[in-house]
């Protein structure tokens, strides 16, 4: 199905049903609501001149805006290319002219993040155009700017005015024809990567790719239209758009989103005030709720279901939210961008046991195989890279034929993720390939010391990753952010370590610090620790 046939049957079954609530702006909309939305938006972006196959992009936190903008070009045969929200303007300049945006939807701000002055900066003929008219040197296809919010600003059209346009002219005869001649093969959107190990790259995803795995993430959550998912993941990425968004869509869940960008404290008074049934999450979000010191007063007695997913998720932290959550049904999830994105995932019929400590079985109607460096198959329990194939793996990445080339051989994704597989099928992720250090030749893996050391109780969160050596190749590093309110030190670190670890694995260099860098998806980027510890040591 396309993503319009998709919504169209959820519409028609549910259609009074409660679809989205936004808290921070204040709405709360029905199917039928929703679709009446989106189908204005859809017919106000074909009235603008936006024809099938053209590129859109949208750059904005959570809102209503960015939700009724993912429906309404799919249903226009637009491809939407998602702009993370974090980007400054020399990454907003390479994903637009990557992509060839001919128009861009956009909100004002994100704190202190101004969207619009940012677009201004990259092209000053803004000032001077007729809006939606914009001949831009540096952005030579974006000819149209929509920006969110009441106001006006010159060169610019307003999304307000656009929708409002659609709705006085839509003909939902004519889209409903326009679908008709959309394949569920098409493009239909360009996803960015969270931008965890360096550049952020475009994935190109049909309509077949996305629409089919959010049907088999609902599926193993046993999801059914009296959920009620809580949504503080960002909507630019593949775990908001398709575990939460398309997920809801298959069954007819309702939509919670705290706010317009994580805040632990919005998001466990929305799951209390909203009865939320569901919860989706990276670890370092479920830990800042756990963590949260006003935790006790949120009544989430009602959680069932959820997903946590995205990095590497501690034991500790799936059984704490499972005892202290509610979330005993809650299942991990394992994917990537590339992959639409889930390709592992628990159920909730999985033994607990499983379900906390591995990444779960391969989807249905998918493949995977564990390979050593010639890129044979490894034995049954070994590690090995993780390759995935079937019908989740993207187009490949947009205008970039030679990555293309080597990431997907032969329909495999390579996934760039170490794992094993047991005999029954349950996988297990022990890193991303690049992460495992090699210290005085043994094979290091990072995951497994942060999972050691978190099982300190001074620990609130610890990253490890390699740093090079002229003795003996790499060293092995460690951050530790304390829990609040505890100071620990590098000695008592040490003495954990003692007798319970290898010594060739006992971090070498242990920094105290505040906050890890992260990507906006909340993942943790070693590679800037990485160039923060070498410029510190040398
Ligand atoms: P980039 O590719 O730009 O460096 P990224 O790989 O983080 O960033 P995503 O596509 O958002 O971009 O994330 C996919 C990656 O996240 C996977 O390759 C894997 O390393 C990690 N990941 C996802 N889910 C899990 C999980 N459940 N356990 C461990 N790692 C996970
Ligand atoms: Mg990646």
């Amino acid at each position: 199905a396309t993503i319009a046939q998709f919504l169209a049957d959820t519409v028609q079954r549910f259609a009074q049903q409660e679809a989205v609530v936004f808290r921070e702006q204040g709405l709360r909309w029905s199917w039928a609501q929703f679709q009446a939305e989106v189908d204005a938006l859809a017919a106000g972006l074909l009235a603008l001149g936006l024809r099938v196959g053209d590129r859109v992009g949208i750059w904005s936190p959570n809102r209503a805006e960015w939700l009724v903008t993912q429906f309404a070009t799919a249903r226009a045969g637009l491809v939407l290319v998602n702009i993370n929200p974090a980007y400054r303007v020399a990454e907003l300049e390479y994903a637009l002219n990557l992509s060839g945006c001919r128009a861009i939807i956009t909100a004002e701000q994100l704190k202190s993040s101004k969207y619009l002055e940012m677009l201004q900066r990259l092209a000053p003929e803004l000032a001077t155009c007729a809006p939606g008219a914009l001949k831009s040197n540096r952005l030579p296809s974006l000819q149209m700017v929509i920006r969110l919010g009441d106001e006006r600003t010159p060169g610019m059209l307003n999304y307000a005015d656009v929708l409002e346009q659609g709705r006085t002219n839509v003909d939902v005869a004519a889209l409903d024809a326009l679908g008709a001649g959309l394949s569920c093969h098409d493009a239909i959107n360009i996803q960015f990567t969270s931008g965890t190990t360096g550049n952020p790259k475009g994935a190109t995803l049909t309509h077949h790719n996305v629409v089919n795995n959010a049907r088999f993430i609902a599926q193993a959550m046993n999801f059914s239209e009296a959920d009620s998912l809580c949504i503080p993941v960002p909507l630019y990425h593949c775990f908001g758009m398709v575990l939460a968004v398309l997920a809801c869509v298959s069954t007819g869940a309702t939509m919670v989103f705290p706010g317009e960008s994580f805040e632990p404290v919005a998001t466990l008074q929305a799951v209390s005030e909203e009865r939320c049934t569901a919860l989706h999450g990276v670890p370092t979000m479920f830990i800042a709720e756990l963590d949260h010191p006003r935790f006790a007063e949120f009544d989430l007695s009602r959680l069932r279901t959820g997903i946590m997913a995205g990095s590497p998720c501690p034991i500790e932290t799936m059984k704490r939210v499972i005892a202290e959550m509610h979330l005993s049904e809650i299942t991990i999830a394992y994917g990537m961008t590339e992959t639409s994105p889930v390709s592992f995932q628990s159920s909730t019929t999985d033994p607990l046991e499983r379900r906390v400590s591995t990444v779960g079985r391969i989807q249905p109607m998918l493949e995977a195989k564990v390979v050593n460096a010639e890129g044979q198959v490894v034995p049954v329990g070994d590690k090995g890279e993780l390759l995935v194939r079937g019908y989740s793996v993207m187009q490949g990445y947009w205008g970039d034929e030679e990555r293309t080339r080597e990431t997907v051989q032969d329909g495999w994704m390579h996934t760039g993720d170490l794992a094993t597989i047991d005999a029954e099928g349950y996988c297990n992720i022990v890193g991303r390939a690049k992460d495992m250090l090699i210290r005085g030749g043994e094979n290091v893996y990072p995951r497994e010391i942060e999972e050691f050391l978190f099982r300190h109780p001074k620990v609130q969160s610890v990253q490890v990753f390699g740093v090079p050596d002229a003795k003996y190749g790499e060293e092995i590093c460690a951050w530790i952010v304390p829990k609040p309110g505890q100071t620990c030190t590098e000695d008592e670190i040490r003495d954990f370590c003692r007798d319970q670890i290898a010594h060739y694995k006992v971090p070498r260099y242990i920094r105290m610090v505040q906050d890890m860098p992260m990507t906006i998806t909340g993942k943790v980027q070693k590679f800037v620790m990485r160039e923060q510890m070498m410029a510190e040591l040398k």
